[in-house]
């Protein structure tokens, strides 16, 4: 009877997350064969089958004994943690199947049985950080040389990958992950979110967000999964995230979206696509050239490296296809003036243009752009970027970039007031009659200053008005202040759109000018802190009832309303 080999990956360790074809295989198997370790972590899927469990660095002996086994016409379970197929007993098996001359037609069956990876169940702890292309390197250099997994670190973090390490130290094994660390840091910021997890899913689980700077001050171990974000990741709320894309095509505050759907995958909205393969339309002279210069370059190289490996002799021929590759890459470098030593050039050649957004005003009071902002922002926008005039006095802008920081020094130099976009809080004020009406100006610059671009559950605008005329609409924000004879009202929960828009409930009148700014403040901690996530503030004044003391009310209060004129 023809044996059968079933190679299987058990997942983290706790069996919820074992799969049931994997269970079924435990079970129907006459011999388990593995680590004993993860023998000991399967014990209450086991009932009589013959185990044999060796220990670490034995994967060779057992991949021949189960092959043995099978052979002779026994059903063998080769167990592996995480999965078979990602460092795991998967590919040995194989290798000694292919020595032993195995055909599928008439040799034993075998069967892969897939498992969760470390890389998935540690990053399920973390929250969403391989969201994007992302990467697995084992930093073990027993069976493989160091010299090689440092350059794949070195690409990935080029490539700007995700990048789960596996094995990345032990007793012995210090220096790798330190090594690791300094190359990654080339490339990305001492900041870059990283999560270390220790027995994902198992009984002494631990689990560390940190960064790639600080990461070695924590325990790190073989059991220890390290995972490095990208420069897009970031962390919140405990969680690690790496956003789904770097093109940020969407936007997550509004219900509707700015692209339709047949618009989202066109070429001017794409622009950093290869779109078909197409030849760019837009290709300049200059382009060309540098596109015929550097063929010729690598025509001439590859004849060169060619020449190179015809006259060297038999000895020299062990050149493997990794050297002449790297090889004709340095010349190329060379040719086109990058020396290989000049890290700051190729980090830089290798950074990730991402799409900056933000909004930008002349100030919360001021609504005049004058004419040399209005030049610095056709400057920082360029060729691929979009400026966008809000209903809010805010021009959004989306920039390709991949200096932020200089973009906001540029911005704020040429006397523009920054917001970030999202949930944040912005604040809105009228212009006070051009200035006129000046008396609660430092009121509206002081909430600006305190809680404008504060992260919120769900984006918070709160509208600030001079006087009684309220022109600028501030009942119609979610918080609403207006100066009245020299105190404030204070209007709260206003819907600001959809059918069902109404205006803030009139809470307070007569509010002293010195204990305003501090009441905002604590209305909108109080929001911050007891919020559910992307609840809107008159939806969480509904729910809660009274926040600050103010009562929510279900019919909005009539009010007798004062004769206003402007300028009361
Ligand atoms: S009329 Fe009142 S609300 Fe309108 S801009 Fe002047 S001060 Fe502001």
């Amino acid at each position: 009877m023809k044996g059968k080999l079933l190679v299987l990956g058990f997942g983290p360790g706790n069996h919820e997350h074992t799969t049931e074809r994997c269970k079924e295989a435990i079970v129907e198997s006459d011999c388990i064969i593995g680590y004993k370790t993860y023998v000991e972590l399967i014990q209450e899927l086991i009932t009589d089958q013959k185990i044999i469990s060796t220990g670490m660095s034995e994967e060779v002996s057992r991949a021949q004994a189960a092959v043995d086994l099978a052979e002779q016409g026994k059903k063998v379970a080769v167990i592996s943690s995480g999965d078979a197929g990602v460092y795991g007993m998967a590919g040995l098996v194989y290798e000694v199947l292919v020595e032993r001359g195995w055909k599928e037609q008439d040799g034993v069956e075998v069967e892969v049985i897939p498992g969760i990876s470390a890389i998935n169940s540690c990053a399920s702890l973390l929250g969403a950080p391989i969201m994007h292309d992302a990467c697995t390197i084992s930093l073990s250099d027993h069976l493989t040389p160091w010299e090689l997994i440092a350059k794949r670190i070195d690409a990935a973090g080029q490539a700007d990958f995700v990048i789960s390490l596996y094995n990345p130290k032990s007793g012995k094994r210090t220096r790798q992950i330190v090594e690791a660390q300094q190359i990654l840091l080339n490339y990305r910021s001492p900041n870059t979110p990283v999560g270390l997890v220790k027995s994902a899913y198992r009984e002494r689980e631990q689990v560390v967000l940190t960064t790639l700077e600080n990461m070695l001050e924590h325990d790190i171990g073989m059991l220890t999964t390290v995972i490095i974000g990208n420069s897009t990741t970031f962390f919140y709320e405990k969680r690690m995230i790496t956003p789904r894309g770097y093109q940020r095509k969407y936007t997550l505050n509004t219900l509707k979206q700015r692209l339709k759907p047949h618009e989202r995958l066109k070429r001017e909205n794409e622009p950093w696509a290869l779109h078909g393969g197409q030849e760019e339309v837009t290709n300049t002279a200059s382009q060309k050239v540098q596109k015929e210069k550097s063929a010729t370059a690598v025509q001439t190289v590859q004849e060169e490296v060619s020449a190179t490996v015809v006259e060297t002799d038999k000895e020299e021929s062990r050149l493997t296809a990794l050297q002449t590759a790297e090889d004709a890459l340095r010349r190329i470098d060379e040719r086109n003036g990058i020396s290989s030593k000049n890290v700051d050039t190729i980090s830089t050649a290798n950074k990730v243009e991402s799409i900056f957004e933000l909004a930008v005003s002349p100030g919360v009071v001021n609504k005049k752009f004058t004419p040399k902002q209005l030049l610095i922002l056709a400057e920082v926008i360029g060729e691929k970027g979009t400026m966008e005039y809000t209903p809010h006095h805010q021009i959004l802008l989306q920039i390709p970039t991949s200096e932020p920081g200089q973009v906001t020094e540029q911005l704020e130099d040429a006397g523009f007031l920054l917001s970030p976009i999202g949930d944040v809080i912005s604040v809105k004020a009228c212009d006070f009659c051009d200035g006129e009406k000046k008396d609660s100006i430092p009121y509206a610059d002081e909430i600006q200053d305190r809680l404008g671009g504060l992260d919120v559950p769900k984006e918070l605008r709160i509208g600030f008005n001079g006087c009684g005329m309220a022109c600028y609409g501030a009942v119609q924000d979610d918080i609403g202040i207006v100066f009245r004879k020299g105190k404030f009202d204070l209007f709260l929960g206003a819907k600001t759109v959809g059918r069902t828009a109404h205006s803030g409930q009139p809470v307070s009148e007569g509010i002293e000018p010195d204990k305003l700014v501090d009441l905002v403040e604590s209305i909108v901690k109080e929001y911050k802190e007891n919020g559910h996530p992307n609840e809107r503030f008159f939806k969480y004044f509904k729910r809660v009832k009274r926040v600050k003391g103010f009562q929510y009310q279900d019919v909005a209060p009539k009010i007798k309303v004062e004769p206003a004129p402007c300028g009361d």
